[in-house]
């Protein structure tokens, strides 16, 4: 199946400017005074509300708790830390449910095609700490056919989905990483995030912000925000 033919319309909930701001200290509360939608869209609260962008045919429900994903899965290492605003006020939202799944370095998603005999492996859930933050250990992804690498991710709020969205990386890095085993065994990838139809409605707002660990592996952050409903 492919994610193009279910594309829906984005919805674009969005007007902050810095989309590649993150980290719980670059909101000021006092900004988030006077706050709302209208506050957002002219600029006088700056925290980024985040496209929504289609699930795609490969959601799981009730993935686990827990923080690393890879099921022992070969890839480069990846962090990723998850921060969850409030899109009126641009305060962290604490306790909020991250649900991220993704393909693995060989392009496949458990519980489907090749994966399919594994219901686990790049699926999980974490909890938003009092920064707001959920953080998650797992590996750069693979790409698959007709997509732009990404992972896809859902917030929930109470029980409630408030947030459904996809997050990519600057093609250059993913050049990077992908002439490394085990991403080199799949060379010619086919789709860029320029030529991505999910990304072009606003994926630039939900580009990683991406940075090497001097421990090995890359670390990846960005600020989602979102409307309580
Ligand atoms: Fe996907």
């Amino acid at each position: 199946m492919n994610e193009e033919g279910l594309t829906r319309t984005a919805i674009l909930r969005l007007a902050g400017l810095a989309a590649a701001s993150f980290g719980v200290g670059s909101w000021q509360a006092e900004k988030a005074e006077g706050g709302g939608p209208a506050a957002v869209e002219s600029g006088a609260v700056s925290c980024v509300l985040t496209p929504e962008l289609t699930e795609g045919p490969y959601y799981i429900a009730g993935e686990k708790l827990r923080r690393n994903i890879t099921d022992g899965h070969s890839g480069t290492p990846l962090i990723l830390r998850l921060a969850v605003v409030d899109g009126s006020t641009c305060k962290p939202i604490r306790g909020a449910a991250v649900d991220i799944w993704h393909a693995d370095a060989a392009g496949n998603y458990s519980g489907f095609g090749a994966g399919s005999g594994n219901r686990t492996f790049m699926r999980g859930i974490q909890r938003t700490d009092a920064n707001g933050i959920a953080t998650f250990r797992t590996v750069y992804p693979g790409w698959y056919q007709g997509r732009t690498v990404h992972i896809h991710v859902k917030v929930h709020v109470r029980g409630n989905v408030v947030h459904t969205g996809q997050l990519f990386f600057a093609d250059a890095l993913t050049d990077r990483v992908y002439r490394n085993t085990p991403y080199s065994k799949r060379p010619r990838r086919t789709t860029r995030n320029t030529s991505d139809s999910i990304f072009v409605n606003g994926g630039r707002k939900s580009l990683l912000a991406v940075r090497h660990r001097s421990a090995g592996g890359y670390l990846g952050r960005i600020t989602m925000g979102v409307y309580r409903s």
